[in-house]
Order: C-alpha cells, then structure tokens, then sequence
C-alpha cells in the first residue's frame, strides 16, 4: 500500500486522538485533540483538516490506519493495528532501529514493550487497573496545584527539595497533595514530589533487570521534561525522548501501512 503517497495514521486513544500524514517516511502534518463521543467523524474532521493545511485532496491518500482503543470505531480505514504493534514499529523506525524498550505513558495506562534486534514486539506489561503514573493523574494534579499539566516539567525541574509524596493511588495522592497545598507547601516542592514518586512506581513496573537499551519514553506524559528525568534516576539508565513523543503510535500506524505487520 501507498509507499509513495500520503498515508494517514490515527490513534484513537482513551484520553487523546491523534493523527500523522506521513509522506516520505516523514511526518508531514500532525494534530491531537481530546478524546469525545463521536470519534468517527472527529477523525473525519482531523483528515479534512489536514488536507486543507497541506494544501492537497482526499484522492492524494494512498491509505489510512487506526489504532487505539477506538480503531474499530472509524469507519473506511484500509487497516486497523494494536496499538502496542504501531507503537513498537512506529518508535523503532523513529529511534533510527536503536529502541529495545519503550516506555508508554498514555491518559489511563502505562506500557512497559520489549523489542527484538529486528523491531518485532517481543512482550509487553501494562499498567491499565490504577491511575498512578498516568496522564489522568497529572491532570488531577493539575487540577489541585491549580497548575496546567504542559508546565509540570518545568516547574518540577526547578525545585532541588522535592516533597515526599508517600500516595501512588491517585485517590489517597489527592488528598494528600491536598493537605500538602494547605500547609503552604510550594507547588514546585510538591510537582517535583509527584515526579519521583510516579517515577518509582513506573521503575517498578519497568522493572529494570529486564530493560535492555535503549529505552524510549513516550505517550503524552513524556512531554514532562522532569518526569522524564526521574524516570531516568529511577531506572539508573539514559531514557531517551524524541521530539512529539504523543504521536509515535499513530506514526507506527501510518507506517504499517508499508509494511508488513
Ligand atoms: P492515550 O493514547 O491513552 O489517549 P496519550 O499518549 O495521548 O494518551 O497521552 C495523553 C496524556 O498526555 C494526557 O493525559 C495529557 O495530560 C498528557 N500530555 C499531553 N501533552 C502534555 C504535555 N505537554 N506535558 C505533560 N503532559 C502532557
């Protein structure tokens, strides 16, 4: 399917839809938007959209995929992928063939993937019964700290005496970022906090005497900066992130549509 022409990648995620044109092995156009009812003609509206920036017509796309939760849910694709499939394809294509081990950080779960020296999925773990260390849980935070969660990383990153955050159930963390806020504790102490302790819980879940390198960050919640440092102490190895590290499944997709998983 479409190797010279524009492939199209969506993902249908729990918290988020994106979406890649893909030309060239490039990503030529990208967009996310929160995920509503209705994801069929959202996805409509995000391909019409991309069209009209790019200056080109629907006869101009070779071919479409979706992934994620809701891939079942677009009508008219010419492939649906797993998104653990588009993910492992999608970031080893990106790392230049280096990834091994892909960390996930999605809205509601978290994916620990093993890589072969070929890119093929080897196994993954998941994180998808409780919110600790997903982007649901920064938003909770965010909503608390009163602080939009794209400025996490920053924030987090500035504060040398973070605050022990002993909760990871996001219910119990609540409360006690909560009674944290009362007694005038400064948000960057608490932000730094929240990022060791979801970092610990991740590391465990990584479990690091099965990481092989390199590993990759990514999902919406590699975007935290600071996050991704404590990922890093955490695990006692360098977690790399590339640039837009939301989109690297919906890439995976687009991409599988020229080849042949
Ligand atoms: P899913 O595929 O499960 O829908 P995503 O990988 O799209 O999830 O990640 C969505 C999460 O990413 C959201 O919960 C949001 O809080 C987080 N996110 C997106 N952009 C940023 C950012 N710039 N900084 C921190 N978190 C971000």
């Amino acid at each position: 399917m479409g190797e010279n022409g524009l492939n199209v990648g969506i993902d249908l995620g729990s918290t988020a839809i994106k979406i890649v044109f893909v030309e060239n092995q490039q990503i030529v156009w990208k967009k996310a938007v929160p995920t509503v009812p209705g994801q069929a003609q959202v996805a409509d509206r995000l391909k019409a959209e991309g069209l009209a920036a790019l200056g080109r017509t629907a006869d101009q796309i070779a071919a479409v995929a979706a992934t994620g939760y809701g891939k079942g849910l677009v009508p008219g694709v010419h492939k649906a992928i797993d998104e653990v499939s588009a993910n492992a394809l999608g970031t080893f294509l990106l790392s230049g063939g280096s990834a091994r081990t892909i960390i996930n950080i999605g809205g509601q779960d978290v994916k620990v993937i093993r890589l072969s020296d070929a890119g093929r999925l080897i196994d993954f773990k998941m994180n998808d019964k409780c919110a600790a260390g997903t982007g649901r849980f920064f938003e909770v935070a965010a909503r608390i700290l009163d602080t939009p969660v794209d400025a996490f990383g920053e924030l987090g990153q500035e504060e040398a005496d973070p605050v022990n955050i002993n909760s990871t159930c996001v219910v119990f963390a609540e409360s006690e970022m909560v009674s944290l806020m009362a007694k005038g504790i400064a948000k960057t102490r608490i932000i730094h906090g929240l990022h060791e302790s979801i970092a610990r819980r991740i590391a465990n879940l990584a479990d690091s005497r099965d990481l092989a390198d390199d590993v990759y960050l990514d999902g919406g919640s590699a975007n935290n900066g600071g996050l991704a440092m404590a990922i890093e102490d955490e695990l006692f190895r360098d977690v790399h992130v590339r640039p837009h590290p939301q989109f690297t499944v919906a890439y995976g997709a687009a991409r599988s549509l020229d080849s042949a998983i």
